[in-house]
C-alpha cells in the first residue's frame, strides 16, 4: 500500500498530492502551471507574486 501524502497548496489552499515543495511550502501542479502561463498583465498575477514572495523571502533570509 502506498502512503500518499497530501499537502496544502499555499496558492489555492487545497490539499493535493502532486506538486512541488519550495523550501517548506507546497504548490500544486495546477497552480504551478497556471503561474507559468499567467501573463504579467493578468489580474491574478499580483496574487501569485505575493504568495511566492513569502517563499523567496524565507529562501533568501
Ligand atoms: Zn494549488
Amino acid at each position: 500500500m502506498e502512503d500518499s501524502e497530501r499537502k496544502t497548496c499555499i496558492v489555492c489552499g487545497e490539499n493535493k498530492e502532486e506538486g512541488i515543495t519550495v523550501v517548506t511550502e507546497f504548490i500544486c501542479t495546477s497552480c504551478e502551471s497556471e503561474m507559468v502561463h499567467t501573463n504579467t498583465e493578468d489580474e491574478r498575477y499580483p496574487f501569485f507574486v505575493r504568495q511566492l514572495k513569502q517563499l523567496w523571502v524565507r529562501f533568501h533570509a
